[in-house]
């Protein structure tokens, strides 16, 4: 199945949650989750008048948090179970390992480094070829980043308006701990592999492994 490519807000209204897929919008008044807060379609305004649609099955929810998840990182259906195998076969915890891939992508640590408001606008970074690591052009969103490298926005796209945006913001944001960034060049490293507790994110990952375990 490939990636879809619809309105990103939509995404968010079905999963009932913003997953931050737009940038600085996500932030203002704007936002289509904290505007409509029920489900796209007739039926989700329907189910939000009569005070909530059905009971949610534990497959349901399953299949739910895995959708959520895959959203949020922006990959296909394919791409996101072939991450989950690949992290299924290291030791260790595999929700753990999952999410510690998805992080370590490229296009995350562009997005997460403030390179881009959104991943969706780190992967255009990358696949437009404004994305180095070590010196080395890289166009592959997935390419994963192994700590210790340094991933840095080629001098070429530094004065482009949305890398500018995102710098501003980035630098009056919270850092992660696992990270390390020098806004003044354009360049960051992940120091370490993140442990669990220092992934920002509200993702259910045990779920997504039950519903694979079927
Ligand atoms: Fe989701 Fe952002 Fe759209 Fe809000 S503005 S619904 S968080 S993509």
């Amino acid at each position: 199945m490939s990636r879809y490519a619809g309105p990103a807000c939509r995404l968010c209204r079905r999963e009932g949650t913003k997953l931050f897929l737009k940038g600085t919008r996500c932030f203002t008044e704007k936002c289509a989750v904290d505007r409509r807060s029920y489900a796209p379609g007739q039926h989700g305004a329907a189910a939000a008048g009569k005070g909530g649609g059905r009971k949610m099955s534990e497959y349901a929810k399953q299949l739910r948090e895995k959708q959520k998840v895959k959203r949020i990182y922006g990959l296909s259906e394919r791409q996101f179970r072939n991450t989950f195998e690949a992290a299924a076969k290291i030791p260790g915890v595999t929700g753990t390992n999952l999410l510690v891939a998805l992080e370590s992508r490229l296009d995350n640590l562009a997005y997460r480094m403030g390179f881009s408001t959104s991943r969706r606008g780190a992967r255009q970074l990358v696949c437009h070829g404004h994305v180095e690591v070590d010196g080395a052009r890289v166009d592959i969103p997935s390419y994963r980043v192994q700590p210790g490298q340094e991933v840095r926005i080629a001098a070429s796209a530094r004065e482009m308006v949305p890398v500018k945006v995102a710098q501003e913001m980035a630098t009056r944001g919270a850092s992660l701990t696992w990270l390390s960034v020098d806004h003044q060049k354009f360049a960051g490293r992940m120091t370490m592999e993140p442990t669990r507790d220092a992934i920002p994110t509200n993702a259910q990952e045990q779920l997504i492994v039950e519903l694979y375990s079927k």
